[in-house]
């Protein structure tokens, strides 16, 4: 008989769902992620919504349906947005734990780890500017640490409303991180930090650490940004007698020029992603390699193979560039990996209705090689849909001239590709293309200048899938109709 791991590994992702989810908040879950399933932990999906200000739940939604479409599932938590939070710690929403921290708020007021501070803003905001002034490192000077109960009783009566206080031991903190090593700070620079706000709001230091040790957290692992909250957390931690979880923080999301990846510079909505037609699994794969490797060359991992591989504690230290070029090439792979009729279901919504599932299916083979992005489908596509007219009122007649070449040149050229199709012996692609070869030769132009005409006539563009093969697709009668509208133009 074997017996049971008496601490099996939980740990959790605690997004805010004060905006869409971002493409670090992504790799943060993943890594959390595959390094449950590596150690078949417990992974907890923790809503962190106490800022009612600015949290939404779109915001929630649009968080938990991108993880899912990511292809990451959690053991605890919201399994949809809105639905119900399922698990041994229910309820996963910080908005539904207020008693909780309540009662652990008291702990600490009671036990003197805590204290009222009657302090306005007003005031909070002079002694700021007078350290500033005598250049000293701005945090709380502790006035309100040695208030006496008639003091206390006093701001009580003109109506103040005491924050809680927590009194910061000035203490080095170290601890082992896991992918950083050894780390230190020291507390005695911080001043004692607000838990608890005058409107009875509890705040992230706080609430993060009450709940971390409700849920039975082992390993807390997040992003760099929260690396100097970590010295606050402990401390709570040992204030309120709780175990101390392992903490990793993992490396921050670089823009090209690496400054920290921002909105500004950066796409880092995950809906944008998906928007373009990035497929979740090259997004997961780029997103594993922004801060890890397998050490190895292989670069093609789907989710399982990556929980197989993926050790937290091979997770670099150092700074992760965003390079969207290797997205760009990882989904162009992936895409090639699909088999048509899978491809062709995930191009359907970016594509118009009137695209039969037919049609879309005989067009897949032509984009495969081709698409970057399941969005550039749309464009490519389109000639197939839209009317005559349409296209024809895409070019201007100087768009269908070959290089170098004038009207007439053109239009010579193109009545030889009429008569050309005219006497192919069928309306495919090979035999199209084999018939426009061979008058393209015989009117001694180079291919590639004979087509462009052929290709701007048929599809309106410049650029479009292999040209014969979309001929074929558009049949007989429109490529031939589109054809003569073009001669029509350049006779014109
Ligand atoms: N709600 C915090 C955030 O979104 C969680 C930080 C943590 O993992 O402790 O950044």
């Amino acid at each position: 008989m074997t017996t049971p791991d008496p601490s099996p590994i939980r740990v959790r992702m605690a997004p805010s769902p004060t905006g869409p989810l971002h493409i670090g908040t992504a790799r943060t879950s993943l890594y959390n992620y595959l390094f449950a399933r590596h150690v078949g932990g417990a992974f907890v999906l923790r809503v962190e919504d106490t800022d009612a200000a600015r949290g939404t739940s779109e915001w929630e939604q649009d968080i938990i349906d991108n993880l899912h479409w990511l292809g990451l599932s959690w053991d605890e938590g919201p399994q949809v947005a809105g639905g119900e939070d399922i698990g041994p710690h229910a309820p996963y929403h910080q908005s539904q734990r207020m008693d909780r921290y309540g009662a652990e708020a008291d702990r600490l007021l009671a036990s003197g780890r805590a204290y009222h501070c009657f302090c306005t803003p007003l005031e909070l905001d002079a002694v700021r500017r007078e350290q500033e002034r005598t250049h000293q490192p701005p945090r709380y000077n502790g006035r309100c640490l040695a208030l006496t109960d008639a003091d206390r009783a006093a701001f009580a009566a003109e109506g103040r409303r005491p924050a809680l206080r927590f009194a910061v031991p000035p203490e080095k903190i170290r601890f082992d991180d896991l992918i950083r090593g050894e780390v230190e700070f020291d507390n005695a620079l911080l001043g004692d930090f607000v838990i608890v706000r005058g409107d009875g709001m509890p705040l992230y230091h706080f609430v993060v650490v009450v709940d971390d040790e409700a849920m039975g957290i082992t390993h807390v692992v997040r992003g760099e940004d929260h690396l100097s909250n970590t010295p606050k957390h402990i401390a709570l931690i040992r204030a309120l007698g709780y175990r101390e979880p392992i903490f990793g923080h993992i490396p921050l999301i670089l823009n090209p020029d690496r400054t920290k990846m921002s909105k500004r510079k950066s796409q880092t909505a995950m809906t944008a992603y998906r928007e373009q037609g990035y497929l979740p699994e090259a997004m997961v794969n780029f997103l594993a390699f922004l801060g890890w490797s397998p050490g190895t060359e292989e670069e093609i991992f789907t989710l399982a193979e990556l929980a197989a591989r993926f050790e937290i504690t091979d997770v670099h230290k150092a700074g992760a560039v965003f390079d969207k070029d290797r997205l760009d090439y990882l989904n162009g792979v992936y895409i090639r990996t699909l088999t048509d009729a899978d491809l062709a279901a995930r191009l359907r919504p970016f594509l118009p209705n009137a695209l039969g599932d037919e049609l879309l299916l005989r067009l897949v083979p032509l984009l495969k090689e081709r698409l970057v992005r399941l969005a550039d489908a749309t464009e490519l596509a389109a000639f197939l849909t839209e009317t005559d007219a349409q296209v024809a009122a895409l070019y201007e007649s100087d768009l269908l001239l070959a290089k170098g070449r004038s009207g007439p040149e053109t239009e010579a050229a193109l009545t030889a590709a009429q008569a050309a199709f005219r006497a192919a012996p069928a309306w495919e692609a090979e035999a199209l293309e084999a018939v426009a070869r061979a008058a393209a030769e015989a009117h001694g132009w180079k291919a590639g200048d004979f087509f462009r005409p052929i290709r701007v006539a048929v599809t309106g563009r410049m650029v479009s899938p292999p040209l014969f093969g979309s001929m074929e697709l558009l049949g007989r009668e429109q490529s031939r109709a589109r054809l003569e509208a073009a001669l029509e133009r350049l006779r014109a």
